[in-house]
């Protein structure tokens, strides 16, 4: 006979991690508040170097801008968009 494992774990999370995550996020977010932020995001979109951005804006370093493109799933846009080098 076979053990059946309890269904022992905690239950599903009913609010949305992901979203919750984004709002944590955006509260330290360099590029989240920055002023410009919607011409860096675009600027990462069209496959810019994210050090260059980084450079660029005046960013310490491109972790900030890779942080903020996965918070925002810049990356899936990336990879649907075709950057003009294409
Ligand atoms: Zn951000």
């Amino acid at each position: 006979m076979p053990q059946r494992i309890a269904d022992s774990g905690p239950p599903a999370v009913a609010s949305s991690p992901n979203r919750r995550g984004a709002e944590r996020h955006s509260r330290k977010c360099q590029i989240c508040r920055h002023p410009l932020r919607a011409v860096i995001e675009r600027t990462f979109v069209s496959r810019r170097s994210p050090s260059r951005i980084a450079q660029q804006f005046g960013f310490n370093d491109r972790s900030t801008i890779y942080r903020h493109a996965h918070a925002t799933q810049l990356f899936e846009l990336r990879g649907t968009q075709r950057g003009p080098f294409f």
